[in-house]
């Protein structure tokens, strides 16, 4: 069943422990920012920020302004399309941990300059980020070599609030499951995000657009990358196993 993360966001003050602990971990330089009126630094995910807390400002049903805090990172997904897309244009692009589940990009491999893709194109949550001076498309990778001995990815031993955790797939699905009870008596539409197909599992009290864009994924979305994922895959499939024929 592999690991997963829960990430209970009615716990989260922002405090950016996960975030800083990241760029530790990962040994990422520091970007140049400014300050356009958000507590948010930096504005988006990059080749250099693999984890960043998103801030939103949003009004609850009694008119009052509340921040919501998302940690975001790659969801390493159960059936990941990046993985895919990535492996059509260069084998072994990605490799998918059969362990732990983790999706990991293959640092050694970049791809020619001249495919041209969007990270929209590739993820359902919009995750991955290429580096423009290599070629290179980058996102987080559970902290694999972490897990391996058996400790927890960098982010969650940073989290100071209980917000992320990590262990057994089965394990984190029950303590989500558990939280989310909890948590509807107060907040009756809390809901888990997408929590069958990802392994990176937020609790969100209120609706996925009171947090982030793609906090979830979209049906449509996910159709579109499958629809330029399956055909190509299958004719791939077809070459290793020689019955691909011309014509087809
Ligand atoms: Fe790939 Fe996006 Fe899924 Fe991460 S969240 S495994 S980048 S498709
Ligand atoms: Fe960064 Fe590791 Fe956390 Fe991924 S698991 S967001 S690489 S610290
Ligand atoms: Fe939220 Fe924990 Fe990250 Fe702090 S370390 S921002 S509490 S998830």
């Amino acid at each position: 069943n592999g690991k997963s993360f829960f990430v209970d966001l009615t716990l989260c003050t922002a405090c950016r422990g996960c975030q800083v602990a990241c760029k530790q971990w990962k040994d990422l330089p520091a970007e140049q920012t400014r300050n356009v009126g958000s507590h948010q630094n930096p504005q988006d995910l990059s080749a250099h920020t693999l984890k960043l807390v998103r801030f939103k400002e949003v009004r609850d049903k009694k008119g009052e302004l509340r921040w919501n805090f998302f940690p975001e990172q790659c969801r390493h997904c159960i059936e990941p399309p990046c993985k895919y897309m990535l492996n059509m244009y260069k084998s072994n692009a990605v490799t998918h941990d059969s362990k732990t589940g983790a999706v990991v990009y293959n640092e050694s491999v970049t791809l020619s300059k001249s495919v041209d893709l969007a990270p929209d194109q590739l993820c359902p949550y919009n995750v991955p980020r290429k580096n423009e001076e290599t070629g290179q498309w980058t996102k987080c990778d559970m902290c694999i070599d972490r897990v391996q001995q058996g400790l927890k990815p960098a982010c969650v031993t940073a989290c100071p609030t209980g917000t992320m955790n990590f262990g057994d797939r089965d394990a984190m699905l029950e303590m989500a499951g558990k939280r989310l009870e909890a948590v509807k008596k107060t907040h009756p539409n809390a809901f888990l995000a997408d929590p069958e197909d990802v392994r990176v599992i937020y609790l969100c009290q209120s609706d996925a657009d009171d947090y982030a864009s793609h906090v979830v994924a979209q049906a449509a979305h996910k159709q579109a990358i499958w629809a330029q994922v399956r055909p190509a895959e299958q004719t791939r499939r077809q070459f290793l196993t020689g019955q691909f024929k011309f014509g087809n």
